[in-house]
């Protein structure tokens, strides 16, 4: 049977350079994006039988809905990647930083993971070995913590947690939940001066979405190699 997999953020950068490479792997990948424009155009990008769902990862109605849209084409979900996130503070002192912004980007990089993850259980649970793929960031290592990205730094570190609590709940029913750090890759988010290519960046989380021994769970990675938290 075809595997599945559900990319969000596929419009562009990480997720669709991930999508492109699960699909050469044989995956059915399903592209997750903000509108139908961009879910058209991504599409003709990756090729083949690929499909797009809109979904917004801050809104949890957008993502319920995309849940039940996808249950209508595909019978289980084999790989789930949270890959959508915005990286909006930069160069913010922590001492500047505002409640309204930490709300924002907890909406999209850390409760968006988690609700996508629960929106999507009961499609995973059919998977005989369900991975879930948060893309998560050395600025949200314990050591990586930086006093100017502050609501980027704290909402990857509270992704991790939420990688850490998901693996354990789903542990026994055979669904891998990990978070892999790209590195700095030279997307619209990246920049033109980051060190890694997109190719470079995906691979670490095409790894993990489709090669990595499922037994690895509740961790966190780096090009194939565990990391700290
Ligand atoms: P990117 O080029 O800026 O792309 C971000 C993607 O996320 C776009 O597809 C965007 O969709 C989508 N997105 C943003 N907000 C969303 C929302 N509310 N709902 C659904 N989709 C949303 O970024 P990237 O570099 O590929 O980053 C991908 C992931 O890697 C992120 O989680 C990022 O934090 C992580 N990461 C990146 C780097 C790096 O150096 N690039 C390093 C460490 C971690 P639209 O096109 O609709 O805006």
């Amino acid at each position: 049977m075809q595997k599945t997999a559900l990319i969000t953020g596929a419009s562009r950068g990480l997720g669709l350079q991930t999508s492109q490479e699960l699909h050469k792997r044989g995956y059915q990948v399903i592209l997750g994006v903000r509108s139908n424009d961009a879910g058209a155009k991504a599409v003709q990008t990756v090729g083949g039988n690929t499909q797009f769902v809109v979904i917004d990862v801050a809104e949890s109605e957008s993502i319920f809905a995309a849940a039940e849209q996808v249950g209508q084409r595909i019978s289980q979900l084999d790989v789930l990647v949270n890959n959508a996130g915005i990286y909006p503070d930069e160069g913010v002192s922590i001492l500047d930083s505002t409640r309204e912004q930490f709300h924002e980007t907890f909406e999209t990089n850390t409760f968006g993971p988690l609700v996508v993850v629960q929106a999507f259980l009961p499609l995973l649970r059919k998977s005989p070995a369900a991975r879930v793929v948060n893309i998560s960031s050395g600025y949200g290592q314990l050591g990586g913590l930086s006093a100017d990205v502050p609501s980027y730094c704290l909402s990857k570190l509270a992704l991790n947690g939420v990688t850490l609590m998901l693996a354990d709940k789903l542990r026994s029913e055979r669904i891998a939940v990990n978070s892999v750090c790209p590195g700095w890759v030279r997307t619209d988010m990246g920049g033109a001066n980051a060190t890694r290519s997109i190719e470079e960046g995906a691979a670490g989380i095409v790894w993990l979405a489709a090669e990595a021994p499922h037994e690895l769970t509740g961790k966190f990675f780096r090009d194939g190699a565990e990391i700290e938290w």
